[in-house]
């Protein structure tokens, strides 16, 4: 096990937490109602086979990723739990999806043809699910073409289509029109499929606030992080923040009034300043949009970030802070005491959701995987 005090940047992935907001979001389903827990883009950052692994432990049925390459990591990490492409994958890569048992989502007859025929090789049946669109007009069969394309599905050998999906287009916003529409023309087709056993449809949003669409599963993706979907989402369960982002200061110095500092000197000191030097920047997440707008925690107090935000360092003002040394911890995202810093903070002061924020933390960094604040794991990939 490596020492924590050997990391200059990373990330803590509290598992407790991850765990509770699981429970907690559980305890909202009906009986029988199926949790799927969407892990694409590395766990929305907070690293994906460690989030499967603590994820199955602590009771979900199923994982969700966005691509091929993503669910392959899994299978690679020993995850052998059933495993949802919502994604596009090529037909070319039939053969392998089937080997995997991995459950694509097909939306065309040519990966639909595709994973029959590697299935009728292998002597398997490949479980597929397909994705109707209901009006969010992204990915998805259009409802006119859905009926003709299951009943062409239903045609094929060692093919089973195993799941019938939507997804919302609103269901984080105050107007609950648009789910409650899409809901409707969902189950007016799956009325038609009775064969077809497993629906699902809800997200984060939908999950907390519309029981009517859990139907037989639900997909969850940012709440068991952890975040509310939105502000409009109602906070009816107790949900904690999973991931900090953490850094540490490799170098302390004064500047004096009325000098500049980062690239362009774009913040000039009103006073003589001492000056905090973190090693972290926009190429490892930190949004540049933070330059001379954003805070970071250390000695349990806010300091903030002047100049520009540089690829690989920042530069914070911590001056009328006290005892601040060189290998202090930063805090970028968490909690020092009392004062707390939230990826929903970083995202308001860039104009973005914090699904942004957190998905985009390098996936080079190492992360730290903690129980009840010891370190369990460590992965620097
Ligand atoms: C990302 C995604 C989800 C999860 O959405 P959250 O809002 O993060 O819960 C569910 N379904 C599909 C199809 C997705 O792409």
């Amino acid at each position: 096990m490596e020492k924590l005090s050997q990391y200059l940047k990373w990330i803590e992935i509290d598992i407790d937490a991850l765990v509770q907001n699981i429970q907690a979001l559980r305890s909202q389903l009906r009986q029988g109602v199926k949790f799927m827990a969407v892990v694409k883009k590395n766990a929305y950052g907070h690293g994906a086979p460690e989030v499967c692994q603590h994820a199955l432990e602590a009771g979900v049925d199923s994982l969700a990723v966005y691509s091929l390459e993503e669910a392959l990591e899994l299978r690679e990490a020993g995850i052998d739990a059933p495993v949802l492409i919502l994604g596009p994958v090529s037909s070319s890569a039939a053969d392998i999806v089937v080997r995997q048992r991995l459950i694509a989502t097909v939306i065309e007859r040519e990966l639909a043809h595709a994973l029959s025929k590697a299935a009728k090789e292998q002597k398997i049946v490949a479980e597929v699910h397909v994705i109707i669109d209901t009006g969010i007009n992204r990915f998805g069969v259009s409802l006119e073409e859905a009926p003709q394309f299951l009943s062409y599905l239903g045609e094929l050998t060692n093919l089973n289509v195993a799941g019938l999906y939507t997804h919302f287009s609103s269901a984080d916003e105050t107007d609950h029109t648009p789910t409650r529409i899409q809901l409707e023309k969902f189950l007016d087709l799956a009325r038609r499929f009775p064969h077809i056993t497993t629906l699902h449809a809800a997200n984060s949003a939908a999950t907390l606030q519309f029981p009517e669409t859990h139907l037989n599963m639900v997909r969850v993706g940012i709440s068991i992080y952890g975040f509310y979907p939105s502000n409009a989402v109602r906070k009816s369960v107790s949900l904690r923040p999973v991931l900090s982002l953490k850094t540490r200061v490799i170098r302390l110095y004064s500047i004096k009034e009325g000098e500049g500092l980062s690239y362009g000197l774009t913040w000039v000191a009103p006073r003589d300043s001492l000056i905090a030097l973190i090693p972290f920047g926009y190429g490892d997440g930190l949004p540049r949009l933070l330059s001379n707008k954003g805070e970071v925690l250390i000695g349990g107090r806010r300091a903030p970030i002047r100049g520009v935000v540089c690829m690989d360092q920042s530069i914070i003002d911590v001056t009328g802070i006290p005892d601040v040394r060189v290998g202090d911890e930063v805090t970028i995202i968490g909690r020092q005491g009392s004062e707390e810093i939230t990826a929903g903070d970083i995202a308001e002061l860039t104009g973005t959701i914090h699904h942004e924020v957190v998905t985009r933390l390098s996936g080079v960094l190492p992360r730290l995987y903690l129980r009840t604040s010891q370190p369990e794991t460590c992965r620097a990939v």
